[in-house]
């Protein structure tokens, strides 16, 4: 009887899933883990989504007659420790396509191979492979629409039922005491969350199912706040609750205006892993380095009221709130939040990226690295550097009757269609929140565009 080792990550479903079928396949019986370390930095928010998920996990594998361990350590030691104590012949693994952990894998291999014991991993996490998906001269591509192009005729998908059982192996009784559990936050901040989100496999794909009678909108209502427009599938996404290829699938075949534009956002997660992948340093450091000289404020006061939601703009302070009550902001809402503190408010676009990752349920190196070195103009692709996003003008556009504000910023509720999105503006002024913007606007885009044409000389 062969036994191995199945390490779950963010990979935390069981149906289309690569690893998992091949180690059934290949072993009469699996030790199934997860391993928390407290050196992995999962963040606040995600955390709290992460206890959640693993339970729906652990459920679904005791429905098909198997465990799964959740193990508290440093897996550099505990997973060799694991696979000689159990004599698995190997270890099997999705690929995380994040550059630490990558590299921490690759140590993992080279230790359980110099005990004889196989590393064997598998793709899953996305749809591109990135070493092959090239420009004609083999070079990375460092524009979104040609990578695009190039990747999307190179997806593919193999429906995976999941397993109907699981033939598991105990845990030896040398490492019963490493058993863990995730704790609750407490106090419990997080108890908004869940009125919004149910982590697990089967929630995500209700998501997707309740996605497809709306995608023929998804061009349109995904900029827009205040309505359900967009799938919020990407907390289930970043932990692999379900996989990419079977949300393309089953977005392609239903078809149709949206699928496409949807396709395209899918396209926008495969094209952050592309350049963490291609451009490691990218996760700390300007992706151009032109803006290394950039003479970002040390604002410790400012960005405490940005991230409290108390700046004065009020969809500005609607997106923060909205993110601290419920984990997640809409798309749209991030790029206004993020504009508005590495441009009008001058901070340096890590702070506010370092922010998200804490309190975001969707925290995720690559896409948040790329969402804010966009909107900051440093990155890859970035929007010309000289684009900067009036809140105002983007609050009439896309929350026209303030829904979307009112619903967050409560003190704002009685306030008119208009006055809503600048009460400053018709010189209203609302008991508890700022009298005007934490920078005057105009001012604010006057010193960016200063800053940023400095830089260009
Ligand atoms: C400053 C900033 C920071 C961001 N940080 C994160 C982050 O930490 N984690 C994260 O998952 N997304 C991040 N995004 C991208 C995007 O805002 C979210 O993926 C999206 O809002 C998730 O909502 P949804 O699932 O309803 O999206 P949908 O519109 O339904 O899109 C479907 C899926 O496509 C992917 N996607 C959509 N837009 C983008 C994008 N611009 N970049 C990369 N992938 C995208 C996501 O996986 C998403 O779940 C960030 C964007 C910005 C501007």
């Amino acid at each position: 009887m062969t036994q191995a080792i199945f390490w779950f990550r963010r990979d935390l479903r069981l149906a289309d899933h690569p690893a998992l079928e091949r180690a059934i396949q290949s072993h009469d019986a699996l030790l199934l883990v997860y391993v928390d370390n407290a050196a992995d930095n999962v963040y606040d928010a995600s955390r709290a989504w992460l206890r959640r998920s693993l339970e729906r996990l652990a459920e679904d594998i005791r429905a098909r007659g198997g465990e799964l361990h959740v193990l508290a350590g440093d897996p550099e030691s505990l997973i060799p420790a694991l696979a000689v104590e159990t004599g698995a012949t190997s270890v099997h693994i999705s690929a995380l396509h994040e550059p630490d952990a990558d590299a921490r894998d690759a140590r993992i291999a080279a230790t359980l191979a110099s005990g004889g014991i196989a590393m064997r991993r598998a793709g899953g996490r996305l749809l591109t492979d990135a070493d092959a998906v090239l420009t004609q001269s083999s070079t990375p591509f460092r524009v979104f629409t040609p990578f695009h192009k190039a990747a999307r005729p190179t997806w593919r998908h193999r429906p995976r039922e999941a397993p109907a059982t699981l033939a598991c192996g105990p845990l030896p009784s040398s490492l019963q005491g490493a058993r863990t559990t995730l704790d609750a936050p407490r106090p419990r901040w997080d108890n908004g969350f869940w009125d919004t989100w149910t982590p697990g496999e089967a929630a995500a794909l209700t998501r997707l199912d309740d996605l497809l009678p709306r995608l023929h909108a998804y061009p349109d209502a995904r900029d827009v706040p205040a309505v359900e427009g967009t799938s919020r599938l990407s907390p289930h996404l970043h932990f692999g609750e379900i996989s990419p290829s079977r949300i393309f699938d089953v977005v392609q075949r239903h078809g149709g205006n949206g699928a496409d534009k949807y396709i395209a956002e899918l396209g926008w997660r495969e094209f952050a892993y592309y350049v963490l992948h291609h451009w490691p340093a990218s996760r700390h450091h300007n992706f151009n380095p032109k803006f290394d000289v950039m003479p970002w404020r040390d604002d410790p006061p400012g960005l405490d009221a940005w991230q409290r939601g108390l700046t004065g703009v009020p969809l500005v302070d609607a997106g923060l709130r909205q993110l601290w009550n419920e984990g997640w902001m809409h798309n749209r809402v991030r790029m206004v939040v993020a504009s508005w503190l590495t441009k009008h408010m001058g901070i340096d676009w890590r702070q506010g990226a370092a922010w998200f990752m804490h309190t975001l349920v969707d925290a995720d190196l690559a896409n948040n690295t790329l969402g804010w070195q966009w909107v900051a103009g440093t990155g890859v692709d970035a929007a010309p550097y000289f684009r900067i996003f009036n809140p105002v003008t983007q609050s009439r556009r896309f929350d026209p009757q303030g829904t979307y504000i009112r619903r967050w910023v409560p003190e704002l509720r009685a306030l008119g269609d208009d006055a809503v999105h600048a009460p400053w503006e018709s010189g209203l002024r609302v008991a508890g929140y700022p009298a005007k913007p934490i920078v005057d606007l105009s001012a604010g885009r006057d010193a960016a565009l200063a800053r940023l044409a400095a830089l260009a000389k």
